[in-house]
């Protein structure tokens, strides 16, 4: 039985994979300063309310001993990083680098890092594999370059292996209804529209229809949020099998349109969504598919919740719970 610090686990993604450690019969301990993240979302486990720059208390948790840290504890909005980047090299820099220097003081040598594909920059070709140029476009992308740069020179130098899985559109919720997406303000595609559909916002904006895409709408690749923890769950055992380090980039290789998003969820949902068309959004790609053949191959993974139809299923049961 693995024993797991989870940190960053009150949040979306890191909720969702605290309760999969925990079905999976892991010693899971969630740390969180619950900025964003949700007491009532962490089901199993231990929980630490504690900010990760906060060296005592991390020494303190890291003295319980684990096998593993999972690090979900990142701010992710593209544009508040172009406003406010130091607040994202502090914590998504800065932060990590205290939290690894932590786990070797107690040596805990296995980490796996929630990466993005927001490291590739504008994409050269599509799909993209791991060989694509990383050339980000944004100071979030290269916070999260810059960890994986520092994972690397953290292997050869100390030992410390590590899992990077760089997502792409993250999306989806608990098959079981337990969880879903919680974000405060919400920025996502999917919960937005969702959103529309129950009624909670007036309409969906769509930024951009002049894409060089069928549609002319932005094309992403949504991967379940189930599919994406259990791609933790088989890093995590690689790891403990004595695998070295390794990135992996985490979609289901398909691409599907921000209309087509719209139309799927007005099938699943059966409720008409009001559309407003609105400028681009800066700094948003026409089309970001990966290919994610080397995860596949070399972990195993297979995506069990590849269509769209069920992963907007899935986050509306979530979006109309107590309905
Ligand atoms: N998007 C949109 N309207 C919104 C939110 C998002 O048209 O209110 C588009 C966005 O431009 C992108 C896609 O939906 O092409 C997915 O955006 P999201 O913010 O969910 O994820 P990202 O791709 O930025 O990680």
């Amino acid at each position: 039985m693995s024993k797991v610090l989870v940190v960053g686990g009150a949040g979306y993604i890191g909720s969702h994979m605290v309760k999969m450690l925990g079905r999976q019969g892991c010693d899971v301990t969630t740390l969180d300063d619950l900025s964003s993240g949700h007491r009532d979302a962490v089901l199993c486990g231990d929980f630490v309310q504690g900010d990760m720059g906060d060296r005592a208390m991390l020494d303190a948790v890291l003295a319980r001993g684990f096998d593993a840290v999972m690090h979900f504890a990142s701010f992710i909005q593209v544009g508040e990083s172009v406003q406010q980047p130091a607040k994202y090299y502090q914590n998504n820099v800065v932060n990590t680098l205290g939290l690894l220097d932590a786990m070797r003081s107690h040596g805990v040598g296995r980490f796996i890092f929630s990466s993005t594909a927001a490291t590739f920059g504008e994409p050269q070709y599509s799909p993209i594999d791991e060989r694509h140029p990383q050339q980000p476009i944004n100071p979030y992308g290269r916070t999260k370059l810059m960890v994986e740069q520092v994972l690397a020179d953290y292997e050869r130098a100390y030992g410390l292996r590590s899992v990077c899985l760089r997502y792409f559109n993250a999306a989806g919720a608990d098959p079981e209804g337990q969880l879903g997406e919680r974000h405060e303000p919400e920025t996502h595609l999917i919960p937005l529209v969702l959103q529309a559909a129950s009624g909670r916002r007036p309409h969906i904006g769509v930024f951009g229809r002049d894409y060089d895409t069928p549609d002319g709408t932005c094309v992403r690749d949504y991967i379940h949020i189930e599919d994406l923890c259990s791609a933790h769950g088989l890093a995590l055992q690689s790891l403990m099998g004595g695998a070295g380090s390794q990135a992996y980039n985490l979609g289901n290789g398909q691409g599907f349109s921000v209309q087509e998003v719209i139309d799927t969820a007005q099938q699943v949902t059966g409720r008409s969504i009001a559309v407003v068309n609105g400028p681009r959004r800066a700094g948003d790609p026409a089309r970001l598919v990966a290919d994610a053949s080397l995860i596949r191959e070399k972990l195993g993974w297979q995506p069990r919740y590849a269509d769209l139809a069920t992963i907007v299923e899935h986050a509306w049961r979530w979006e109309i719970r107590g309905e």
